[in-house]
């Protein structure tokens, strides 16, 4: 039992070590970055859908959303609803999405859990989300 567990740590770390938004997270690996908090930093996204397209990553490694602990959920929407209103104000967006990916049958790439922050504006349409 003792040995599985240490087995399954042993798998954790690995796949901490090549995560591309714990380098990110680390500062290992470059990133635009618009916001540092507590438990999250907000980047934009590489591939962004449209302008100003960004996503919220917990600092800490959690595949998915049902690894993450419910505790930073507070944390989450309050960033979540902070960059939609900058998407609003600063982008000129009409709305906004967030919107999130949990394993490959739901198109996570990541196993990284992230959300992403999507503006939209009025008649303009916009792709892959
Ligand atoms: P998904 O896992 O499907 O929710 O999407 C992963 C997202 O991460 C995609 O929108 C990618 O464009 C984005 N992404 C992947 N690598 C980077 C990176 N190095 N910096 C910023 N965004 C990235
Ligand atoms: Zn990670």
């Amino acid at each position: 039992m003792a040995d599985k567990k240490t087995e399954k740590n042993k798998q954790e770390e690995s796949k901490k070590e090549e995560c591309i938004f714990c380098k990110i997270a680390s500062g290992e690996i470059p990133s635009d970055k618009i916001a540092d908090e507590e438990n999250f930093i907000v980047i934009k996204d590489i591939h962004p859908v449209s302008e100003g397209h960004c996503l919220v990553i917990p600092k800490k490694h959690y595949k998915t959303v049902l690894d993450m602990p419910s505790s930073l959920g507070g944390e989450l929407i309050n960033i979540a609803k902070k960059q939609g209103l900058r998407l609003i104000q600063e982008k000129k967006a009409d709305g906004f999405k967030i919107v999130q990916s949990n394993f490959k049958a739901a198109g996570q790439v990541v196993n990284h859990v992230h959300f992403h922050v999507i503006p939209y504006k009025e008649g303009k349409k916009v792709g892959r989300v």
